[in-house]
């Protein structure tokens, strides 16, 4: 009996059942589930078909009489075996598990059926390379693993769209030798003029930044030139100085006795936008008879708030203007003076710092007052003085602008 077991293949069914058979199922000769059951006639016992003939066999080879392997009783081959069909069913009814470890369950009837369908099931790889590939690795296999694979043609890139099983390569290449050589030269063509489209379009932009790298230092230049404008915008300060014949008149009364000066200051201002903090200063004399009177204008530099940033010394030209206000525009003549370029650079231009207004310049106006009386400029007994300053920042070092300065006269003169 424990041969027969050992030949296995050959016994009862060796599948996995889902729950316990009871012995009246089982081959009493190879201990399985009956797999073509056959019964005896007189002592009924039944047996797998094939586990039966084997006993029978080998009594047989032993010379014996044919028995029972369970009581021994005589059993004549032909006449006392006969299938046992309802056994059959019952045995191909019970349940068994899928042998390949899928999650199936089902009537052992129902295998044939199962395995059509089963995904470990192994079936034979399409691409006849003999493996036995379980049904749901098929795919793999033959994207992978199969040597049998259609590969793409190593020209593939070039546009030969042939795929063409492993062995087969060298065939191919050799054959279509001709066909690939076109496909690369096409390519060739292709990636030429590609390369020039490129190097076309790389020049386009090259121009576009150039253009717009121009555009731009223009812009920049313009604004250059605007922050230049505004830095050296000539700031005008309007001084009226009312009751000017009054204070000629203190001059005069003193004068009798002795020698006098007569000061007017206007109220403070600044020289543009965040720049020098100044006043103007009129001073009458009076030395002789009547003669010689004279009048000066004074550039006062005082503390200012933006002192701390602003060039030193003072770095402006200014200049001042006495304004002809006679009423016929056209015979005005108004007097200028600009300030010496000779007291720029004094001691008396630098930074104030105490709490006095410690700086002057002088624009020398040496006007007579018989002179001021004369012409427009003392109207309704006022006096109109005007002032323009401008930033010398830019100017120095330009000699033509030195010139210019140089030639300034001191003297009073009309424009
Ligand atoms: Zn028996
Ligand atoms: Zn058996
Ligand atoms: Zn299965
Ligand atoms: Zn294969
Ligand atoms: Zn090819």
């Amino acid at each position: 009996m424990a041969e027969q077991q050992g030949s296995g293949a050959f016994g009862g069914y060796d599948d996995e059942f889902v729950d316990a058979i009871e012995d009246d199922w089982l081959c009493p000769i190879c201990r399985l589930p009956l797999k073509v059951p056959v019964q005896t006639r007189g002592c009924g016992h039944r047996f797998c078909e094939l586990c039966l003939e084997r006993h029978f066999m080998r009594q047989e080879r032993d010379g014996q009489q044919l028995t029972c392997p369970l009581d021994q009783n005589v059993l004549i081959r032909d006449k006392d075996i006969f299938p046992d069909k309802a056994a059959e069913r019952k045995v191909r009814s019970f349940v068994i598990k899928c042998p390949r470890g899928c999650q199936w369950t089902g009537e052992l009837r129902s295998k044939e059926d199962h395995d059509s369908e089963c995904r470990r099931f192994p079936v034979n790889c399409p691409n006849c390379c003999g493996e036995l590939v379980p049904r749901e690795e098929i795919s793999s296999h033959t994207e992978n693993n199969c040597s049998l694979a259609p590969i793409p043609c190593p020209f593939a890139e070039m546009g030969c769209n042939k795929k063409v099983p492993r062995p087969e390569i060298e065939s191919h290449l050799n054959s279509k030798m001709r066909m690939h050589l076109d496909l690369v030269c096409t390519n060739l063509k292709n990636a030429k003029e590609e390369l020039r489209k490129t190097k076309e379009h790389l020049e386009k932009t090259e121009e576009q930044l150039q253009n717009t790298k121009e555009r731009f230092k223009e812009t920049t230049k313009k604004h250059d030139e605007r922050i230049h404008a505004l830095e050296n915008k000539p700031f005008i300060y309007m001084w009226k100085i009312e009751g000017f014949s009054a204070i000629e008149e203190k001059i005069k009364l003193r004068y009798r006795r002795a020698p006098s000066i007569s000061l007017r200051d206007s109220c403070p201002f600044y020289t543009g936008e965040c720049s020098y903090k100044v006043r103007l200063r009129l001073e009458l004399s009076h030395f002789k008879f009547g003669t010689d009177n004279c009048m000066k204008i004074y550039l006062i530099i005082m503390k200012g708030d933006f002192d701390s940033f602003l060039k030193w010394p003072f770095a402006k030209r200014a200049t001042i203007t006495i304004l002809d206000q006679q009423e016929n525009s056209n015979e005005r003549k108004n007097i200028t003076a600009t300030l010496p370029e000779n007291q720029l650079q004094q001691e008396w231009n630098s930074r104030p710092r105490g709490e006095y207004e410690n700086t002057a310049f002088q624009f020398d106006v040496m006007v007579l007052s018989e002179l001021l009386k004369g012409g427009g400029y003392v109207q309704d007994n006022s006096v109109l003085i005007q002032a323009n300053s401008k930033l010398l920042l830019h100017e120095t070092g330009n000699k033509k602008t030195n010139k210019q300065t140089s030639k300034l006269n001191l003297q009073p003169r009309t424009i």
